[in-house]
């Protein structure tokens, strides 16, 4: 029988605009669409060093731009990075801010363009829907295909020593993201593969999420699902199949869709203190994670699994629900594998005896469990890090 469509409502960026060399053109294209004329670009020295910036930074300065420059961001950002990047963009009198980069270089990008624009303090926009001004007009480049953070409206936001906060707000949604896949084509293979299958958690995630997933993000995590799976290998074995990179780009940004709205869970709040401890990069630690959580969600998870498993697979005749969820959670298995990512905390430089800590950081991340389609105690927490061990 056909369920009736529940009350929902989906949110997401007004403008992606897909095209390859595209952030060649920057310049041209923020020009058509912004009066603004003095610009803050947010990226990282990586970023720089790959020479990736120089292409956009001449397309802004030939089209009329004045160019500040922030490359201060670092992986799992802390606090004075933000404070740093917004007050040089304020010393330079930004009117539009511009992100370009992985995750972190996009989230800072984000907060820089609100914070520049009103007096509320950093410390009190932590949480959902905390942020009580507006923003300076935003653009978002990303260079990896993972995060999705070009059109999800929550920044991360490593807080003290360790521990991980997220901004989710309406206003951190970009005016624009620019999906230029040629700006992938150089990513290494260990971080092609992790930021592909972090990529995937989120496709999984909002698929299983408990209590606001909806038909679109339903449909635009298939999809995800779909490009990411059928790419992610062939992105890995070869950097420079371009068509693989155009897919594992537009299904990174369809799985963010999907998770700004049906948002992610236990994967990631496992993920995060293996960040704030370790360093491990966001996407590793959620393939690191993976395996066993999907295992233990199992039980409660197994129709959707198996939705899933014919995104993936096929529809394949005579196998049941159980069968078909086993499938699926045995095919990100192996994609993991093929992919060439480490596989073991403890090959990641993770210690035995931290365990514990981890699960007990890792309750802290309410914001995300309560997400997860089976409830995940501290006891449990520690159990799937020992079977990730
Ligand atoms: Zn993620």
């Amino acid at each position: 029988m056909e369920t009736m469509v529940p009350n929902f409502e989906f949110r997401t960026v007004p403008s992606i605009l897909v095209e390859w060399s595209g952030a060649r053109r920057l310049g041209e294209i923020l020009a058509a669409r912004f009066a603004a004329r003095r610009v803050m670009v947010v990226t990282d020295m990586g970023v720089r060093r790959a020479g990736l910036a120089d292409p956009v930074l001449t397309s802004l300065t030939e089209a009329g731009f004045t160019v500040t420059v922030f490359d201060g961001v670092v992986a799992d950002p802390p606090e004075a990075i933000v404070h740093d990047c917004a007050e040089q963009a304020r010393a330079a009198k930004a009117e539009i801010v511009v992100g370009l980069g992985g995750g972190s270089s996009l989230d800072i990008a984000k907060l820089c363009a609100v914070l520049v624009a009103s007096a509320q303090p950093l410390a009190e926009m932590y949480g959902i829907g905390k942020v009580t001004g507006s923003r300076l007009p935003l653009a978002l480049i990303p260079t990896t295909a993972g995060t999705g953070s070009e059109v999800t409206n929550i920044s991360i936001i490593t807080t003290g020593e360790t521990t991980k906060m997220g901004v989710v707000s309406p206003q951190l949604y970009a005016d624009l993201a620019l999906l230029d896949a040629e700006l992938t084509v150089g990513l290494p293979v260990v971080h092609t593969a992790a930021t592909g299958i972090d990529a995937m958690v989120h496709a999984i995630e909002a698929y299983t999420s408990k209590f606001k997933k909806n038909p679109l993000s339903d449909a635009l995590a298939r999809e995800a699902l779909r490009l990411l799976g059928s790419n992610v290998v062939a992105a890995c074995r070869d950097g420079k199949d371009r068509a693989a990179r155009e897919a594992m780009l537009l299904g990174a940004t369809l799985a963010g869709q999907a998770f700004a709205n049906a948002p992610v869970a236990a994967v990631h709040a496992l993920a995060y203190p293996l960040g704030g401890h370790y360093h491990v990069p966001h996407g590793l630690s959620n393939a690191l994670m993976l395996g066993p959580v999907l295992r233990f969600n199992m039980a409660a998870a197994a129709p959707l699994y198996a939705e899933l498993s014919d995104v993936l697979l096929g529809a394949r005749a005579g196998r049941d629900t159980a069968a078909r969820s086993q499938d699926f959670v045995e095919e990100m298995e192996r994609l993991m594998n093929d992919s060439g990512a480490p596989r073991r905390l403890r090959d990641v430089g993770v210690t035995d005896n931290s365990l514990a800590l981890l699960a007990s950081d890792a309750m802290k991340q309410s914001r995300l469990l309560i997400n997860n389609p089976v409830e995940v105690t501290e006891a449990d927490a520690l159990a799937l890090y020992r079977e990730a061990f």
